[in-house]
């Protein structure tokens, strides 16, 4: 069996872009509905993920099923909504691409690497879920980054699941750092008279990826921050012919760098 799905990479690796994208499809509901379930005075029972059915933003008609095919009703529409012919963002065809695409990196990375049929497809489900939940954490910061705090949360739990038979990092390692930097994270808290959302939303991200990849989550996050402080660096020089810009990084690029830490993590790690 495991010798089929090697022989038929190429034909799973399409089904793999298909089963991606439309998850991506899904996030793009999440990234747009999740702030607003999360305002107070939304009624979760009258607005939430599957109710209402999708509509139009421009107009509120209802969006037909197939109008929601990722990436194929974007181009057949030629990026124009039928109902109202206003633009459709494209965000939305490409969060599909990026989750499709993303998937089968992780597919062939995976099948690279080919062990027993249930060892490769629990390694591809646990990755795929959490490269999923990662995307979904990025485009929904792109909303409202605030949002994000439980989806976190969520996945500092599922990484200490994954890591109950020691998959990622000895379990042990994983709860440690975690703790330290709840801990940490709650005493900046308490000092901190501005930046409360910040520090709130770092210290979850740091310990998300602390609990599915122990100390290693470390150095990814380093470099990447080394290299985001390089680039915005040599930007603001060659913008301004010398004299520094600031350039304050936001909210939604603490969550993006943060997760994509954690998805280099994952490399290093399997
Ligand atoms: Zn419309």
């Amino acid at each position: 069996m495991t010798d089929f799905l090697w022989q038929s990479t190429p034909l799973m690796g399409a089904l793999v872009f298909v089963l991606g994208s439309c998850v991506g499809s899904f996030i793009n509901v999440v990234a747009y509905r999740l702030p607003i379930m999360t305002q107070a005075d939304t009624d979760t029972s009258r607005f939430n993920l599957a109710y209402p059915p999708s509509h139009c933003p421009s107009c509120a008609h209802v969006i037909m099923p197939w109008q929601n095919l990722p990436i194929v009703a974007y181009l057949w529409l030629k990026g124009r909504s039928r109902c109202c012919n206003q633009p459709i963002a494209s965000s939305y065809p490409l969060t599909e691409l990026l989750t499709g695409a993303v998937s089968v990196v992780i597919f062939v990375h995976l099948t690279a690497a080919l062990g027993p049929l249930t060892e490769f497809l629990t390694a591809l489900a646990g990755a795929l879920g959490l490269f999923w939940w990662l995307i979904a954490i990025i485009t929904t910061s792109r909303q409202h980054p605030v949002s994000v705090s439980p989806m976190w949360q969520s996945l500092l739990w599922l990484g200490l699941l994954s890591n109950l038979d020691g998959q990622y990092c000895p379990l042990p390692e994983a709860i440690g750092s975690v703790c330290i930097t709840l801990a940490l994270g709650r005493l900046a808290l308490h000092r901190a008279t501005q930046n409360q959302d910040r520090i709130h939303l770092i210290t979850q991200g740091i310990a998300a990826g602390l609990a599915w990849f122990g100390s290693v989550f470390l150095l990814p996050l380093a470099l990447i921050l080394l290299g985001v402080g390089t680039v915005k660096r040599v930007v603001s020089v060659w913008r301004s012919a010398g004299s520094e810009i600031p350039m304050n990084p936001t909210l939604r690029d603490d969550q993006s760098i943060v997760a994509a830490a954690l998805a280099l993590s994952w490399f290093v790690s399997v």
